[in-house]
């Protein structure tokens, strides 16, 4: 324990551009000072993942936070503001924020702007504004978007996590509950580069995050990301490309949802009849020139099932052949023997699909998709276990 420390939040945002430098390695590289200057961890550096549907992300649109006891807030602030600085690719489109909050609790206003950051739009203004009435200390270069990833890092709060073990130069994912798995893990990534190290991140991937969130029918916003509940009013349709596009109604709104191909349950999409009661989640693209708001699906969750009645001419019982149509509610007429009928029979068709949870295809997944074998899997808090090597400088 430090005496006279003070506890040090630290959030980081948008360093990288979609050519440059990750956001976490230059965390490793600040973190790496941080034991320099004998700073204290008092958690793992955690990695949050905010809403993936937003225009302007950098690859995962991941932030970072770092959360330290130290008894030189003034100079380390100082220093990280230079490692900013210096390493953030601002030349091609990055847009770093950073924010300290020097408190051990952290204010429920940061929590709230968090939780949306997660599956709203958030502008650069909100963020500015958010740290000028709060009087907080930040930084920033270029538009300072990253000051919502650095506020939202600040105020995540963890219901579930995973962990994600990332090597200089080469990057492994696992989302395994153990640390000592990820570590143990990291002596197996297959390279012939030498590394510089490791570092364990306490992560919110595989957690469904953005998709908690019900989505209002008659106020979606483009780039927000949620899920609906509603009834499959228009019969699939494949359009070019391949994509699978119907509609739902939710309430007294049909909503245009398209399946991409790349998810590969464009199959199970085409199999909807209207009727089915569905939940989908997703992110809600813009509308352009030709073509509505439509909600991308990242889910498909079959609630209820319709049943596909099929609807033939009905048929003699004495000839076993197909009656004919006499003309528009004329009834039906064995044209053998002239027996009659007046009422179409009906065939149940069987489903092809089921009641169950359709996720797309792990090659189309994003970070913050909750995978079939984390469906029921909730992390629940543990105690920072500092004997782990959560970190490592080989
Ligand atoms: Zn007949």
């Amino acid at each position: 324990m430090l005496k006279n420390s003070t506890i040090l939040h630290i959030g980081i945002d948008d360093t990288d551009s979609p050519k440059g430098m990750c956001t976490t390695f230059l965390s490793y590289k600040i973190v790496k000072f941080l034991e320099k200057q004998k700073a204290e961890f008092v958690d793992y550096p955690s990695l949050i993942r905010f809403n993936p549907n937003i225009p302007w992300k950098t690859r995962g649109n991941g932030a970072v936070r770092l959360t330290i006891k130290t008894r030189n807030p003034n100079k380390i602030k100082k220093e990280i503001i230079q490692f900013i600085t210096n390493y953030s690719d601002t030349k091609n489109g990055a847009n770093p924020g950073l924010v300290f909050f020097q408190n051990q609790s952290i204010p429920q206003s940061f929590h709230k702007f968090s939780r949306l950051a997660l599956w709203k739009l958030i502008s650069r203004k909100t963020a500015k504004d958010f740290i000028s009435n709060n009087k907080i200390d930040s930084f920033y270069l270029g538009n300072g978007q990253g000051l919502v990833g650095a506020i939202g890092a600040i105020g995540y709060k963890f219901s579930d996590h995973t962990f994600e073990l990332l090597c200089y130069r080469k990057k492994s994912q696992f989302g395994k509950k153990r640390v000592k798995s990820v570590v143990l893990a990291s002596t197996m990534v297959d390279t012939d580069e030498e590394l510089d190290g490791y570092m364990v991140f306490k992560s919110n991937q595989g957690t469904a995050d953005h998709l908690k969130n019900e989505l209002q029918a008659n106020d979606l916003r483009p780039y927000t990301s949620g899920f609906l509940v509603g009834k499959v009013c228009s019969k699939p349709v494949t359009e070019q490309g391949g994509h699978v596009f119907f509609s739902i109604q939710v309430g007294d709104k049909k909503i245009r949802c398209g399946v991409y191909k790349q998810t590969k349950i464009t199959k199970t999409a085409q199999d909807l009849i209207p009727g089915d009661k569905i939940r989908l989640g997703g992110g809600i693209r813009k509308a352009s020139k030709n073509y509505e708001r439509v909600l991308n699906v990242e889910f498909l969750d079959v609630i209820k099932l319709e049943k596909n009645i099929l609807l033939t001419n009905p048929t003699c019982k004495t000839c076993n052949k197909k009656m004919k149509s006499k003309g528009n509610r004329q009834g039906f007429e064995c044209f053998r023997c002239g027996n009659k009928s007046f009422s179409k029979s009906s065939l149940e068709i069987p489903r092809k699909i089921q009641r169950k949870l359709y996720l797309p295809a792990i090659s189309a997944h994003r970070h913050l998709t909750r995978p079939y074998q984390r469906l029921k899997k909730r992390n629940k808090f543990e105690i920072f276990d500092t004997s782990l090597e959560w970190l490592n400088i080989f």
